[in-house]
């Protein structure tokens, strides 16, 4: 079964982040299980980074 995104209207099945596992955070959202977010619904400044990232080339 592919997960799609919650935001009504969306859908999409691309990107898909999940919400927070605390548990309070979940039960005041009334979030459904399994719920996702996709890529669309966030700009590069929602991001943070919490590891660093080496990104290796190949040579000509
Ligand atoms: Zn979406």
């Amino acid at each position: 079964m592919v997960r799609r995104c919650s935001v009504v209207g969306c859908g999409g099945s691309v990107g898909l982040h999940s919400f927070p596992l605390d548990l309070e955070i979940r039960q005041n959202s009334q979030l459904p299980p399994g719920a996702v977010v996709c890529n669309q619904h966030f700009t590069r400044d929602s991001l943070e980074l919490t590891a660093s990232v080496c990104l290796v080339t190949q040579g000509p």
